[in-house]
């Protein structure tokens, strides 16, 4: 610890701020990929609306009850966008309502809470009830991230990070309250909201309970720095709950660049200035490679640079193509931890053969398949419209969610539409979505007496 702080005024680790507004430079990034400040290519309207206003022939002849979003709220699409993709993730959502937190215990106005609630009754409660459970999760953001408090547009990436952060937070307070055993500590909370638990409800002090963030999102990546003098190595584990990518600059010459590219981008190798205590050498090198993957790995596309002039973020409209597959084997190691098991469904006694019978299928290890796509429409990231394209997983179907209107669309359409306004990427690690299928088509994810107890609960 203490040598890697003798590092001084390396900047590696500033490249890595999650906020698009606030893009730290680097010296060494900064020659190879500047700021953009390419004037701004009008979005054709036409295509980037295209998934959601024009009428899809439907792919299922049962007739469906009527899908519906959530309301805005007056501006709030970028945090209505965000919400209908995580809540998407079955994964997620069962690591939420499926672990028997005692909901009681937790403070009425905590997010985790309050997006639970959301998510429990999103499918189930009218428009009006929907609304004021998504004030309230509004509202526990903006406790915490005063800038969402008002009815101004957000970035619906720094809406995302806020969120991703604050559940964490609260699921450590959870944690460390109950083994705490004085129930407000940890919590900014008079005491008597984290009291009274009914019978059957107390909580296991003993039991520490999951986190939907970090088992679902979070991953790990190892930096190494090599010494071009002596050889010397130091390493450095960093977690991030999303990855902030550039765009790659577009030559002529050169084929559609793609998401896959800008992750390739981002894992390269570079040369770095650098002190090294051994031999005093000046340069090094230094690589990145995953240590831990997640089961979905969400990539933001720095789509904005701040216009000093206009005093905005202007938004890069550049067309990129979006893979229906990434690999990431060539950014892994032997040592690279695969995506936690998914535990909540342990009793369900997956087969292992599935898992062998794909990577004997000739298909890349470690690839995983696009499943959600946050979309920016506009010129700016102060203006302008989110939408998200999201695959329902028990539906078997793509979704276009539009505030309150739901579409359904098609994978490919989402590939071609999104490819000048998508914002934010949802990936899910292919052995992870494989499995999510086998249990929704079996019916093993939902629907049980057990779980519709527990979703309940946050009520
Ligand atoms: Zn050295």
């Amino acid at each position: 610890m203490a040598r890697w702080l003798s590092l001084g005024c390396y900047p590696l680790f500033f490249l890595y701020s999650s906020s698009s507004a606030s893009q730290t430079p680097s010296a060494k990034r900064s020659l190879t990929l500047p700021n953009h400040s390419t004037p701004f290519k009008k979005v054709r309207p036409t295509l980037d609306y295209g998934g959601w206003n024009k009428p899809r022939p439907s792919t299922l002849a049962q007739p469906q009850p009527p899908l519906q979003g959530f309301s805005n709220l007056g501006n709030t699409c970028y945090m209505n966008a965000i919400l209908q993709s995580l809540f998407s993730l079955p994964s997620f959502s069962n690591d939420l309502l499926k672990q028997g937190i005692p909901w009681k215990k937790v403070p009425a106005n905590a997010l985790l809470r309050r997006f639970a609630h959301l998510l429990a009754k999103k499918d189930t409660s009218c428009p009006e009830v929907k609304k004021d459970l998504l004030r309230r999760v509004k509202s526990a953001i903006s406790s915490t991230a005063e800038r969402f408090s008002g009815y101004m547009q957000n970035d619906a990436h720094e809406f995302l990070s806020q969120c991703l952060d604050q559940l964490k937070e609260d699921v450590e307070k959870m944690n460390k309250t109950w083994k705490s055993e004085s129930p407000a500590a940890a919590w900014d909370e008079p005491p008597q909201q984290a009291t009274a638990a009914r019978p059957g409800e107390e909580a296991d002090t003993s039991r520490v309970y999951t986190c939907p963030v970090v088992v679902n999102m979070e991953f790990e990546v190892q930096h190494t720095i090599t010494c071009k003098g002596c050889g010397e190595v130091v390493t450095k584990r960093e977690q991030f709950n999303d990855l902030s990518i550039d765009l790659p600059r577009r030559k002529k010459t050169l084929p559609l660049r793609s998401i896959q590219d800008s992750l390739d981008l981002f894992f390269r190798m570079e040369e770095i200035e650098y002190s090294c205590e051994k031999c005093s050498g000046k340069a090094a090198t230094v690589t990145h490679k995953f240590s831990r993957l997640p089961r979905v790995l969400i990539l933001h596309l720095k789509r904005y640079s701040f216009n000093a002039q206009l005093s905005l973020n202007s938004k890069l409209g550049q067309q990129v193509m979006i893979p229906r597959y990434l690999t990431l084997l060539s950014h892994c190691t032997d040592a690279t931890r695969p995506p936690l098991t998914l535990g909540w469904s342990a009793h369900a006694a997956m087969d292992k053969h599935l898992f062998l019978s794909y990577s004997q299928s000739g298909d890349l290890a470690n690839s995983f398949r696009l499943i959600s796509v946050v979309s920016h429409i506009g010129s700016s990231s102060s203006s302008g419209h989110y939408i998200s394209d999201v695959y329902d997983m028990k539906k078997q179907s793509w979704l276009t969610y539009n505030d309150l209107d739901v579409s359904r669309t098609q994978e490919a359409t989402v590939q071609m539409d999104r490819d000048r306004s998508g914002y934010i990427f949802f990936y899910m690690h292919k052995d992870v979505f494989e499995e999510l299928s086998e249990l929704e088509r079996t019916g093993s994810s939902g629907g049980t007496s057990e779980a519709g107890r527990t979703v309940l609960q946050p009520l």
